[in-house]
């Protein structure tokens, strides 16, 4: 379980990060708090020749909220930093609690929010709600910067959009006028286990009438995904128990969940079934939770 022999390079600047990547190709990877990194590294399961470290980029850790633009969430933000940011348990509540929510409290404490993204596993627990809220990242490279929708940078299981010699410097939350938003996650263990399944929701409603939605589910596909026909269900209705059971169970058939040792797949649909449901009926009735 040794480390192999690497040069470590920690750049001062984004633009002498994306040079060197760019000057070593696949034979370099970012290091940020290296919770997924370091763990394949020593198991073999990557051996990079040049490792950059994001660590002396001071400025990737802030979360601001700027008027007009919305929440910024630097990538090297930890989860710690998200669970405790003020603006972040401000604004979006479900944003702290999701990220106080997962994993235990060691890896919070090192564990970055572009790292969870970048690393693009199904059941990575910041993706759905920064997904239900409608985030957009930004990636810089060495010709420039690129900005697009979460929703949009996953492929497939460790496969994203991501060009070789690009950093993901942030995620913005663009205001969208949601009166809730919520996280719900379902663990094996209360503490330190990843998620069988989990629900993200943000929610607009007029008095009883839903008026904008987004469902984005975690460990339900290859990659996070919008519940899309869920959504339909309840849009520009009046919300009903009996509507919110309907959206959980079309969100259960949309999912395409796979069998592993943590869940079966029928599980894994009635837990989103379940989970659908309950997300909703949180942000409906108690706002950003
Ligand atoms: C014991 C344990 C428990 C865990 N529990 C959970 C859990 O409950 N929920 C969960 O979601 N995850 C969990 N994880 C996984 C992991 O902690 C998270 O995914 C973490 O957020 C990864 O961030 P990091 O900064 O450590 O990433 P790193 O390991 O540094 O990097 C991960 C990948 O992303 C790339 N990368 C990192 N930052 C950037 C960037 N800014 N731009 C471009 N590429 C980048 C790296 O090159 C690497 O390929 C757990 C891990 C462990 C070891």
């Amino acid at each position: 379980m040794y480390l192999p022999d690497f040069d470590y390079y920690a750049p001062d600047s984004v633009a002498e990060a994306c040079s060197l990547l760019a000057e070593h190709g696949p034979k370099a990877k970012i290091l940020a708090g290296g919770t997924d990194l370091l763990h394949k590294m020593k198991h073999g399961e990557l051996a990079p020749e040049v490792v950059v470290s994001l660590n002396n980029l001071n400025a990737l850790k802030e979360i601001r909220y700027e008027q007009g633009r919305g929440l910024i969430i630097g990538a090297r933000a930890t989860q710690n930093d998200l669970a405790t940011s003020p603006v972040i348990q401000e604004k979006y509540r479900s944003i702290s609690e999701a990220a106080h929510h997962m994993a235990n409290n060691q890896i919070r404490h090192i564990g970055t929010v572009g790292g969870n993204i970048v690393n693009a596993v199904p059941s990575a627990d910041l993706p759905p709600i920064l997904m239900a809220l409608g985030a957009l990242i930004q990636l810089v490279g060495p010709t420039g910067k690129r900005t697009m929708l979460l929703e949009e940078f996953f492929l497939g299981v460790h496969q994203t959009r991501i060009q070789g010699d690009e950093i993901l410097t942030e995620i913005i939350i663009p205001e969208q006028g949601f009166t809730g938003s919520t996280y719900i996650r379902f663990g094996l263990r209360r503490s330190g286990a990843l998620a069988v399944a989990s629900t993200a929701v943000s929610v607009t409603m007029d008095g009883e009438i839903c008026r904008g939605l987004r469902i984005a589910l975690g460990a339900a596909a290859p990659v996070p995904m919008r519940a899309r026909a869920a959504e339909a269900v309840l849009l520009n209705r009046k919300i009903t128990d009996e509507l919110l059971e309907e959206a959980g169970v079309q969100a259960a058939q949309e999912s395409r969940p796979r069998n592993s040792i943590r869940g079966s797949e029928e599980y894994r649909r009635d837990l989103i079934r379940v989970l659908t449901r309950r997300a909703l009926k949180k942000a409906i009735t108690e706002g950003h939770v």
